[in-house]
């Protein structure tokens, strides 16, 4: 069984209004789930513009992360108010959250991303977290969401830092499916694959204009945010498991288990796992293009802001063990690491962040 995309999407600006007659169809007395301070605003509107359709409105926020105390909670609140449906309104960790709750209830979920950090309001996918932050696991979802509003208006409301982190996730896609899944005899996840190629040229071209650009008019904005926020959940909907990680998101987990005062974003640490991965292509599996993409997606990189090393995440590897605690995170045996078409040791990962982390990287 294979869930590619949501049943209904709305997208565009005022694309949330446009959804609410549907939305009135749907449910009658949804959950509206959030948890940054900076999309409270935001929230009280959706709350608002629900009550006075008359339904049953409640809302609740995370207090950490996407963890299981978290969605206790949250479940609990669901079952004593008897909702029918819950609304994740946010970033990633609350639209993974409220897919999972929705599916835990057999209920319906609506996502609205709040930003364009990650494809997150798309997948049947969600990623859970200790309180802390640490990666614990992948959960396959037996659909995606049911409805998805992608609201430019809202979108514009967030922080650049987020679409930066978002175009560093959606990059990933590329070079993460085409070195795991290139030999997979599948013509979806052939053309899923083309379709990251495209999505990574578009992010090549646009994403930088799309940072500095605003938004009034700005067509490099527009293609930017939906390509991480909807074109990359569709590369993974089509491609299934495969097409999703390999060593980028496999490092980015191995990160988390560090933790450290600054919290960074997924796609933050998702762009310096890919770096990375291509610098094992290089060593590992002799790929000589590997160092060129390096170098091409350096640029862009700075240019976004965007941390290149783990030194930039504030965490120094040479320290506490920590380079041997994310090899040995990295190289654990359900890590998708192992979906590199070559074998790669706890040694080969030491080594490569050693030398990364202490050579200055030069453009
Ligand atoms: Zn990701």
């Amino acid at each position: 069984m294979q869930s590619i995309s949501p049943e209904i999407i709305f997208r565009g600006n005022n694309a949330w209004e446009k959804a609410l007659p549907q939305i009135i169809k749907l449910i009658k007395s949804p959950l509206i789930l959030g948890r940054s301070l900076y999309t409270r605003k935001l929230r009280s509107k959706i709350f608002r513009d629900l009550k006075s359709q008359k339904l049953k409105v409640n809302s609740a926020e995370l207090q950490f992360d996407c963890c299981y105390e978290d969605i206790a909670n949250v479940k609990k609140i669901i079952i004593n108010n008897n909702h029918d449906s819950v609304i994740a309104a946010g970033g990633g960790k609350v639209l993974d959250s409220g897919k999972y709750i929705a599916e835990l209830l057999d209920i319906p979920c609506v996502t609205v991303p709040l930003s364009a950090s990650t494809c997150a309001g798309w997948t049947a996918l969600s990623n859970i977290y200790t309180k802390n932050g640490q990666f614990i696991k992948d959960v396959s979802l037996r659909s995606c969401p049911k409805l998805l509003v992608y609201d430019h208006k809202f979108i514009q409301t967030a922080p650049s830092r987020t679409l930066a982190s978002g175009i560093a996730d959606a990059l990933a896609k590329w070079y993460e499916s085409s070195i795991t899944s290139s030999t997979i005899d599948d013509g979806l996840v052939q053309q899923a694959i083309q379709i990251s190629r495209v999505l990574r040229d578009q992010l090549l071209i646009d994403g930088e204009k799309a940072i500095n650009g605003g938004f009034e008019n700005n067509s490099s904005w527009r293609n930017t945010i939906e390509a991480c926020g909807l074109t990359a959940g569709l590369v993974g909907g089509i491609g299934g498991e495969k097409c999703r990680t390999a060593a980028a998101h496999a490092i980015h987990n191995a990160i988390t288990q560090i933790i450290t005062p600054n919290k960074f974003l997924h796609g933050e640490i998702v762009g310096v796992g890919l770096l990375l991965q291509l610098k094992i292509e290089e060593m590992k599996n002799s790929n000589k293009l590997a160092d060129q993409s390096i170098k091409q997606l350096l640029v862009l990189m700075k240019e976004l802001n965007l941390p290149t090393t783990i030194s930039d995440l504030g965490i120094n590897v040479f320290e506490n063990q920590n380079l041997e605690k994310i090899a040995d995170f990295t190289c654990r045996d359900q890590s998708e690491i192992h979906f590199l078409p070559f074998e790669i040791q706890k040694k080969d990962i030491i080594e490569v962040i050693a030398n990364f982390e202490q050579q200055k990287i030069k453009i």
